[in-house]
């Protein structure tokens, strides 16, 4: 019966198993005492089997109260271990917010606290570096300094590989924070010893207050969170206190970031094309193409807010990918064979993958010929330019492909750019042609750059065109090509497909 029982342990908790064997106990017992006293009358008889069964009964209690006591023990053991991070033995992140929670029941406005969350800057690198035996020394070390810090250990946190939570109580005034602040900073910025070798570190710091970010656990950790992945994209090594205007955009940024791969597979990216046009003829040279996501809660989000974010990602190599191999089938279809398309390349893509291979490979692919793609890259792709992108370009420009150099003017502004690489043409940028009609100096600039290009071979194209006084300040500058929304917005042209040039020459003719 035991083994039996023993056997289904899973099944049967080990006090239900030593209650069965006490009841089986106090069933033999009573045999026996039948069997010993079958010569006393029947009232001893029962008398002694009572007695025995009770005796039995309450040995199978303190049995069962030990063997319960133990199990409880182990039970809180057990919750310790999930309580408490097993590398530093701080709270973990749900007990961190247990805690929080707690504490915010018994806090009012007259209670304040700091909600820190700090991230160890480039840890990964560090683990790469000293090995994760050495790098886990530096976590732990880090950990203790942290809980140095908080008023009581239910305060210090690990929520994450490297990222750590504290709560530190100030008396609400900005003395206060700035000194509690300068405390942390001291503490954790002093060397640590892995090995007998000193490392510095380096941390990102999201800060948020109670009361005045925040009166729940989830919204107070969330604006710290907020806070600490703002500090890290403006460049580690940094503390940022919550901001109500800056850190619903980094929400957006997390909500857009998560979502773009998903995106991605799900065809939300597509591309608008905006038409250029030749000032000295007025027909139509090409289009530009413009990525666009049409996203499924939002509708329309423009490149300047996803750009950024895809760069960063690093999502922004496969939507290049997509933005050229559409660009390119698309322009295959047009009936108008002279038009070029124009595609914007970001200096990641430049850099980290093998544009010159990817462009033959989807020219191919596409069957476009390669004198009706146009290549735009901005100044940034200049500021730190290595052999192997000038040899891309010149590789690409050889095989008939042309160069332009986009935003001309912002940025970094040095017509020396000019001559690092022999560009087929110029892109005047929007904001010194918005402000042609009233400014000089963007005149002058303009002259300049027209002169610069035009003794250098290069075409110079304005964009930006919403006026007709611009266009006729522009065309007897001496610009080549127009771009602007006076010529016509960029559209989807799957709703708008391309009109027939010699429409288009009219309008232009009639605008000029
Ligand atoms: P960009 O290359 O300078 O593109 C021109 C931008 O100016 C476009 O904005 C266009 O819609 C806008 N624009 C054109 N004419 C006018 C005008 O007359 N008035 C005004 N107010 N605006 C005009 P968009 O499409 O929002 O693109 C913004 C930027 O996003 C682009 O600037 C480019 O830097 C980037 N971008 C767009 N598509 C791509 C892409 O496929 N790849 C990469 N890497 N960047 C892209
Ligand atoms: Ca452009
Ligand atoms: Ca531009």
């Amino acid at each position: 019966m035991i083994g039996f029982l023993a056997k289904y342990d899973r099944l049967f908790s080990k006090e239900i198993i030593a209650l069965a064997v006490l009841l089986l106990a106090n069933f033999i017992c009573a045999v026996i005492v039948s069997l010993l006293f079958k010569d006393q009358d029947a009232e001893t008889k029962s008398m002694i089997q009572l007695a025995s069964i009770a005796i039995i009964s309450m040995l199978s209690c303190i049995v069962l109260l030990q063997m319960n006591n133990s199990r409880v023990a182990a039970v809180q053991a057990m919750g310790t271990l999930v309580q408490r991070d097993k590398l530093t033995n701080l709270a973990s992140r749900e007990v961190f917010q247990k805690n929080l929670a707690k504490h915010l029941s018994k806090c009012d406005e007259n209670d304040p606290f700091i909600l820190l969350m700090v991230d160890l800057d480039r840890f990964k690198e560090l683990n790469a570096f000293l090995g994760y035996n050495a790098a886990d020394l530096i976590l732990q070390q880090f950990a203790e300094r942290l809980s140095q810090l908080a008023e009581t250990e239910e305060f210090a946190a690990r929520i994450g590989g490297d990222e750590f939570a504290l709560i530190i109580p100030y008396d609400g005034t900005k003395a206060s924070l700035q000194a509690r602040i300068r405390d942390l900073f001291e503490t954790i910025y002093k060397t640590y010893m892995c090995n007998k070798q000193s490392v510095e570190l380096t941390v990102s710091t999201g800060v948020t207050l109670f009361p005045d970010d925040g009166r729940d656990p989830e919204g107070l950790s969330q604006n710290a969170y907020f806070a600490l992945q703002r500090a890290k994209k403006e460049g580690h090594n940094r503390l940022c206190c919550y901001d109500e205007v800056a850190d619903p955009k980094m929400m957006d940024y997390h909500f857009l970031s998560q979502d773009m791969d998903r995106a991605l597979q799900d065809g939300e990216f597509l591309l608008y094309y905006q038409p250029q046009f030749s000032f000295e003829t007025g027909e139509q040279t090409g289009f530009e193409a413009l990525i666009r996501w049409n996203h499924r809660d939002r509708g329309i989000i423009p490149p300047s807010v996803f750009i950024p974010i895809a760069e960063q990602n690093g999502l922004i190599l496969p939507l290049s990918e997509f933005v050229l191999r559409s660009a390119c089938e698309t322009a295959s279809k047009w009936g108008n064979s002279r038009l070029k398309v124009a595609v914007n390349l970001s200096p990641i893509q430049m850099r980290q993958c093998q544009i010159a291979d990817q462009v033959a490979e989807i020219l191919l692919e596409t069957n476009l010929e390669p004198r009706r793609l146009e290549l735009e890259v901005t100044e940034s792709l200049f500021i730190d330019i290595n052999d192997s992108i000038s040899s891309d370009l010149a590789h690409l420009q050889r095989q008939g492909i042309s160069i332009a150099l986009d935003d001309f003017g912002t940025g970094y502004s040095s017509l020396a750019y000019l001559t690092s690489f022999p560009f087929d043409k110029i892109k005047i940028d929007r904001s010194f042609v918005e402000h042609l009609a009233t400014d000089d100096s963007s005149m002058a600039i303009i002259s300049a750059v027209i002169g610069m290009g035009k003794s250098l071979n290069m075409r110079i194209t304005a964009e930006g065109i919403e006026d007709q006084q611009c266009y006729d300040i522009l065309r007897l500058a001496g610009c080549d090509e127009a771009q602007g929304y006076l010529l016509g917005k960029p559209r989807d042209l799957d709703v708008e497909p391309v009109e027939a040039s010699e429409k288009i020459e009219r309008r232009i003719s009639a605008v000029a």
